[in-house]
């Protein structure tokens, strides 16, 4: 079993922020922290510092969104009558909530191709209601073509899971995750580098949780009728960008599970 030296809680971002959404905070506004020999001054004049950063971080969200529309008009005057008309995406994409794996960005897709899902640690529980409602709103309702489960290399709720600690409410969450190192633990095991480690388990969780979306009625029965949708398990890396296929064998894995998990009817 793997013991996690730090406590690594969620992922902290430290990468560059999105493009359109990069917050530039003067230097009077950046928050400070307080420090017991501060005088009353400085506290109060750091309550200012701090709420000025937040109404700027929050006015510049507005101005970004409003250039971006105009970029969008100027691109194609048409772009938001067709927006408003309805969505038609092939993708369905399952993916971590860090905030360093935008879908659209990394993959080039634009507004309306790709029915997004994000949870901590890219999971798909059956009872959790938002996954399995936006999995059968997606297959049933949209007809997606695509259902693709994506995790991340370092991914901190992975981590967190393989943590020997008490995480209050997220332990039923992270529980799942303990759960595919129990599903894979001899192999797990034999891999002696704990960032090696990680990293395997991080694609076992992400082909785990592409089982998990075959397990679905919905699935099961959209593909027996239409041949679509398909399953693609994605790992991202935040080393070089590069997404990694993991090339789930989806007719297997559907012949599989369907021995014990058949709703076919
Ligand atoms: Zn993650």
């Amino acid at each position: 079993m793997i013991v996690v030296r730090h406590y690594p809680v969620l992922p902290r971002t430290t990468s560059t922020p999105l493009p359109r959404l990069r917050l530039t905070i003067l230097p009077s506004a950046t928050p400070r922290r307080f420090c017991s020999s501060h005088t009353a001054d400085d506290k109060d004049r750091s309550k200012k510092d701090i709420t000025m950063y937040l109404q700027e971080t929050h006015d510049k969200v507005f101005e970004n969104n409003k250039s971006w529309a105009a970029e969008q008009v100027a691109k194609d005057p048409d772009f938001f009558k067709k927006l408003a008309a309805g969505q038609n995406p092939e993708y369905l994409w399952i993916g971590c909530s860090d905030s360093r794996i935008p879908a659209e960005q990394i993959t080039g897709l634009q507004p309306g191709d790709a029915f997004v899902h994000r949870n901590i640690a890219n999971l798909v529980c059956n009872t959790d209601l938002n996954v399995m409602s936006v999995i059968e709103y997606a297959v049933k309702h949209l007809q997606v073509k695509h259902i693709v489960v994506c995790g991340h290399y370092g991914c901190g709720g992975v981590k967190a899971a393989m943590t020997p600690k008490d995480l209050g409410l997220m332990n039923p969450w992270l529980r799942n995750i303990r759960d595919v190192y129990r599903l894979h633990e001899k192999e797990l095991d034999a891999i002696a580098d704990e960032e090696a480690r990680y990293e395997r388990l991080v694609e076992l969780n992400v082909y785990e949780q592409c089982r998990n979306v075959v397990k679905t009625a919905a699935l099961q029965q959209s593909y027996a009728e239409n041949g679509f949708p398909i399953i693609h398990g994605w790992v991202f890396n935040f080393r070089d960008g590069m997404l990694k296929d993991l090339n789930v064998d989806f007719k297997t894995i559907l012949k599989d599970i369907q021995k014990i998990y058949n709703l076919t009817n």
